[in-house]
């Protein structure tokens, strides 16, 4: 086990100035606070942050992520609190430790490969703190290296969700080292069997490698000597996984696998690496095509090199990496170099302008003294666009920033999108039209009868959403036009005793599609309901002009006079019309009982109003019309209520409690609260009629610190 001092040690050797005093006290704190439990290797557990500790030393952190290192474990494992740690340790501190607590306590369903790259984005948009990150992969390391103590299930699992989401984001943040390593535990874990053929020849060709690793080396060391060219010349084989990956991608085995060992040299200038280039091509004959300059257009996660691949002197392939000591020092610690306390800052001045996603943010941070603001700026630039949520199964969807429920649903099912009435988020109802944020879990509340709404096409920001509620509107617009075109031709006909069915199937109805312009039947009879054909001018194709009696009808007149005594679906007393459309106004949600007025729509079917409502005195007469409410319905309708009441812990939940046990279905609640210590709650129910809301309202004032409830009137 590393001990403090040595983490101390390390610390004042690459930043002398460093606070050590922070770390200190972390580590005690730590000590204190972890004491009595012990990890199943049946060490203290206290050795877990330490090793975690040590970690971040090599990467050269500072004394907050070393502290925040050490107490990594605290929020989620012991009593210690949140208000603890800022007391004791500092918002710096406290903030990166909330951050690892809030990824450890995410579920993932699985790492499947089409969740893995998902997860990953939402790894990295939920951390508030790229030293977040590094903290999360030195404590995952730790915990594989010592994965021989969990159950071989967990080892399986475990290793499975490095290979596909941690190892990935070390390589992303360009921490060669800690990929390496992450890759090859899960390696042995997941193909114990190839891990261990892979060891075993690398193994048994370990001399004979070693020796042609020093020829190799002295070829180049004297060559670049004769150049004048100070250099250090590294040779070794790649990491195990690695010359696994090349024997699945190639298709071969070991002993085909030539290019197992890599060959870097270092040198001080980028000038030195070019002119060093020349040479190595010079010597040995380069391969076409595989010469790569990473300098000129360095990788997305700030990697720099040159590469180039050559015939050796044993006419085998040898791959070459040549570079600056900065570049290394980036390649191995990726991200991390940037805020490595390092003397000289000519660094970021000379290699900032060459990175690709973090470029903008460094040459921000030449303007930032805080290394933190430098931190919150990439956790906002990474992913601006997107938000990253859980369905109920543990499956992280991506999303278009600030996008809804409506959306979510729909990105699961047309389906779950057209019965979408409701939606809970973490648990509790939110609106629809409510905005969705990164880490949240998302559950869609659907009624098989329910259709999507045109207010939807307000807020949704998905275009399947948008695309689909268009869509299904057109569709069920169709359907109308078309049901009320029908009944209005064929009243029209009947009245010359022809019936519709027979128009439908005569010569004629192909030339009045034709002259008014239509491409179908159906579409010429839908236009009708629409209004926008009257259903004279159709009948005129069939009839002798004389036979028409110059009636001054319109639409509505004619509608008129069909509805008579007919009871609808819809629990209303639309007379007449069979399945005509009736709508309930969203301005002020009728319910059974209310005293009601109809509106007939252009091509909507009839719309209805209460009589208090202020849309219904300014109905044209023309199209008004009187209804009644059919006796005994089992419909239910929409109604907003208002509670005020006050602001207290699990009010909210007696509230919707005694709405469920009114028998009322919550289907959208919002809350804002004031300053008075109050609390102004909205939520739209379906009841079945006036009786039954005054029954809900009832219940809902029993409650204490109810103040009022009222329904609303739009
Ligand atoms: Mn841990």
């Amino acid at each position: 086990m590393i001990r403090i001092t040595d983490i101390l040690d390390r610390i004042s050797a690459y930043h002398p100035e460093a606070d050590l005093a922070l770390v200190e006290r972390a580590y005690i704190y730590s000590a204190r606070i972890h004491e009595g439990q012990v990890r199943l290797s049946g060490e203290p557990y206290l050795s877990h942050p330490l090793e975690v500790a040590g970690l971040l030393t090599e990467l050269k952190l500072g004394p907050v992520s070393i502290a925040a290192g050490l107490l990594h474990d605290t929020l989620e494992d012991t009593k210690a609190t949140m208000d603890d740690l800022t007391e004791l340790f500092g918002e710096p501190v406290t903030d990166i430790v909330k951050g690892v607590t809030k990824l450890s306590g995410l579920a993932f369903r699985s790492s499947e490969a089409h969740q893995a790259e998902n997860i990953r984005k939402m790894i990295l948009a939920m951390a508030d703190d790229i030293r977040v990150i590094l903290i999360k992969l030195c404590d995952r390391l730790h915990n594989m290296r010592t994965l021989q103590f969990q159950k071989e299930k967990k080892q399986i699992k475990i290793a499975q969700e490095t290979l596909d989401i941690y190892a990935p984001l070390a390589n992303r943040l360009g921490i060669y080292w800690i990929r390496t390593e992450l890759e090859d535990i899960a390696f042995k874990y997941l193909f114990p069997h190839q891990y261990r053929e892979v060891v075993n020849q690398v193994a048994k060709k370990k001399d004979e490698q070693q020796e042609y690793i020093n020829t190799i080396r002295k070829s180049i060391e004297t060559k670049m000597a004769d150049a004048d060219l100070p250099c250090e010349v590294q040779g070794r084989h790649k990491h195990f996984y690695g010359i696994y990956q090349k024997m699945m991608n190639q298709d071969v085995d070991f002993e085909e696998v030539y290019d197992i060992i890599a060959f870097r040299i270092i040198l001080d200038t980028v000038p030195q690496c070019y002119q060093a280039i020349g040479i190595i091509h010079s010597i040995w004959k380069p391969i076409p095509k595989r010469f790569k300059d990473f300098i000129g257009i360095p990788k997305p996660n700030m990697y720099q090199s040159l590469h180039t691949t050559v015939i050796g002197p044993l006419g085998e392939r040898v791959e070459i990496q040549i570079r600056t000591r900065e570049m290394d020092r980036i390649a191995r610690d990726g991200i991390a170099a940037h805020w490595q306390y390092k003397e000289d800052s000519a660094f970021d001045q000379k290699t900032g302008a060459a990175f690709t996603w973090l470029r903008e943010l460094v040459e921000e941070q030449k303007n930032l003294k805080d290394p933190d603001e430098f931190m919150e700026s990439v956790r906002i630039e990474l992913f601006p666009d997107e938000v990253y949520v859980f369905t109920p199964r543990g499956d992280v969807l991506a999303l278009p920033k600030a996008a809804t429920p409506v959306d979510f649903a729909y990105a699961i099912h047309t389906e779950v999108g057209n019965q979408c009435t409701g939606a809970k988020v973490d648990g509790r109802m939110v609106p629809l039209k409510y905005e969705l944020k990164t880490g949240e879990r998302v559950e869609i509340i659907t009624s098989s009868n329910h259709q999507p709404s045109k207010d939807w096409l307000n807020f949704v920001k998905t275009a399947r959403a948008r695309s689909r509620v268009r869509q299904h509107i057109k569709a069920e617009e169709r359907k109308l036009s078309l049901t009320l075109g029908r009944e209005m031709c064929d009243k029209v006909l009947r009245k010359y005793h022809v019936s519709l069915k027979k128009f439908l199937k005569s010569h004629e109805i192909e030339k009045a599609v034709h002259d008014l312009g239509y491409k179908t039947a159906d579409d010429l009879i839908a236009g009708v309901g629409y209004g926008k054909v009257t259903p004279l001018q159709v009948a005129r194709y069939l009839l002798p002009r004389a036979e028409i009696k110059d009636e001054k009808e319109t639409i509505v007149t004619r509608l008129r006079d069909r509805i008579r005594g007919r009871k609808a679906k819809s629990g209303i007393l639309v007379r007449g019309v069979n399945d005509i459309l009736v709508r309930f106004a969203n301005c002020c949600h009728p319910l059974p009982g209310d005293p009601v007025v109809g509106y007939i729509t252009r091509g909507q079917g009839v719309t209805v109003h209460r009589t208090s409502c202020p849309h219904s005195l300014s109905i044209d007469p023309e199209r008004r019309i009187e209804l009644q409410w059919a006796p005994e319905t089992e419909e239910v309708y929409p109604v907003r209520i208002h509670v005020l009441c006050h602001d207290r812990i699990g009010l909210l939940a007696n509230i919707t409690a005694a709405i469920s046990q009114g028998q009322a279905n919550i289907l959208d609640a919002s809350v804002n609260t004031r300053a008075d210590k109050r609390a102004d709650c909205y939520f739209t129910i379906s009841v079945s009629g006036a009786d039954h809301l005054e029954n809900v309202i009832k219940l809902v004032d029993k409650i204490r610190h109810v103040i009022k409830v009222a329904r609303l009137a739009a």
